[in-house]
């Protein structure tokens, strides 16, 4: 059985690794010659736009999934009449549009950052002044691991925007000073039986994920389940199928809905080794219709994020408890490399692993010493 993969990178790559012991076979559709699934599976290499190709790619195919977000929506039509696509295709293209996101969010009754759109530069202004300021700006499509985003703090950072502006839709937002950022990931089977994995803590720099600790520490059951329930109803508003990720703003004890991520995410690496069936095997169960694994947390686990440079791998492995994921792409500044997660049976045990890692992640963009304060108070 054959499963097609729009995407070759690294999350395609953790989806196939974890899909061969099921006896699953992939094929992935990446246009660069260079995506690191080439590695391990079939790769065809062509535009998401040509046709003639989408057509080959899927023939013999059970079915098609993406790892990617920015997969043009009419590909996924286009292959949704050849073979079944899962997740739904209406979620990769509300997923990518934050106005079409938040406007679905508020549908259903969810709770997001207030926001404006701004469809033309000369909209800004008069956006700036109704929401107030922090506030931040960012490109309604096509944004990720915040590029196309800028954080607006006082009228010079304003003025020194406006004529800098995209000729793109926009999207005002207020600056929400939250008190951390989780996410959830839910996962819907075809069949329709869900599960949630425990929510995980996640620190970013520079608009990119860097850390996640998961479970969350602190983790309260009350939000646990408005977790859950946001997340069910986006699963169950577009009989979704397969991994779905939902990150918010904890702020005032309360949960905003910031963006939707249809498909494996970063936040859930930890699951390959903290979980007791990773989210990559989850999705692949759940867009073929077989039994959910357990969610359930095998530990305490703290992922870091390999971004633009690598440690030395015996540096790392030296430390109990590590488990390294290099993604076989060459390095370039601010590109996510690989990453290590540490799993531990007791938060004192992980605070201690992570004192451990080598200087290489003693660096403050790693913030480890988030982790470690969490780890150190022993609640997590
Ligand atoms: P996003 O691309 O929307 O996930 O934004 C990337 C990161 O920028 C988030 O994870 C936050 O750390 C930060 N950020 C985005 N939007 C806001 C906001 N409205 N208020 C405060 N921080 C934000």
């Amino acid at each position: 059985m054959t499963i097609g993969i729009l995407g070759g990178g690294q999350l395609g790559y953790m989806l196939a690794l974890a899909g061969y012991p099921l006896g699953l076979h992939f094929r992935f559709l990446d246009p660069s010659p260079e995506a690191p699934v080439g590695r391990i599976a079939q790769r065809v290499t062509a535009e998401y736009t040509d046709h003639s190709a989408l057509e080959k790619f899927s023939n013999g195919l059970e079915l098609v999934t993406y790892e990617f977000e920015n997969v043009p929506v009419g590909a996924a039509r286009f292959l949704a009449q050849r073979v079944p696509v899962y997740p739904p295709p209406a979620a990769l293209e509300a997923a990518q549009d934050r106005l079409a996101e938040k406007g679905l969010f508020q549908k259903l009754g969810i709770s997001t950052t207030e926001f404006l759109p701004i469809s033309k530069p000369s909209e800004f202004a008069a956006a700036v002044d109704k929401l107030g300021l922090p506030a931040v700006l960012k490109t309604s499509r096509m944004g990720y691991d915040g590029k196309g985003q800028w954080i607006l703090h006082t009228a010079e950072h304003v003025a020194k925007a406006k004529p800098e502006l995209p000729p793109v839709k926009l999207i005002l937002e207020r600056f929400v000073p939250f008190t951390r950022e989780l996410s959830v990931l839910a996962v819907r089977s075809r069949t329709g039986e869900t599960a949630f994995y425990p929510l995980v803590e996640n620190h970013h720099r520079g608009g990119i994920l860097r850390l996640s600790l998961a479970p969350a520490p602190r983790l309260e059951a009350s939000i646990q389940r408005a977790a859950e329930d946001v997340a069910r109803r986006v699963l169950e508003s577009m009989k979704y199928a397969g991994v779905l990720v939902i990150e918010f703003f904890e702020y005032e004890g309360r949960l905003l809905a910031n963006e939707m991520a249809p498909r494996v995410h970063n936040s859930g690496h930890w699951t390959i080794e903290g979980a007791i069936t990773s989210q990559f095997e989850n999705h692949l169960r759940a867009v073929l219709g077989l039994p959910l694994g357990s969610t359930a947390a095998a530990g305490h686990c703290a992922m870091v994020n390999l971004i633009g440079d690598l440690p030395e791998s015996a540096e790392v492995l030296a430390v109990p408890d590590a488990h390294l994921h290099l993604y076989g792409k060459v390095a370039r500044p601010g590109r996510k490399l690989g990453h290590v997660t540490l799993r531990a049976a007791s938060p004192e045990r992980l605070a201690l692993r992570l004192s451990e890692l080598p200087a290489f992640f003693h660096r403050p963009d790693f913030c480890l010493d988030a982790a470690l304060a969490h780890s150190a108070s022993a609640r997590l």
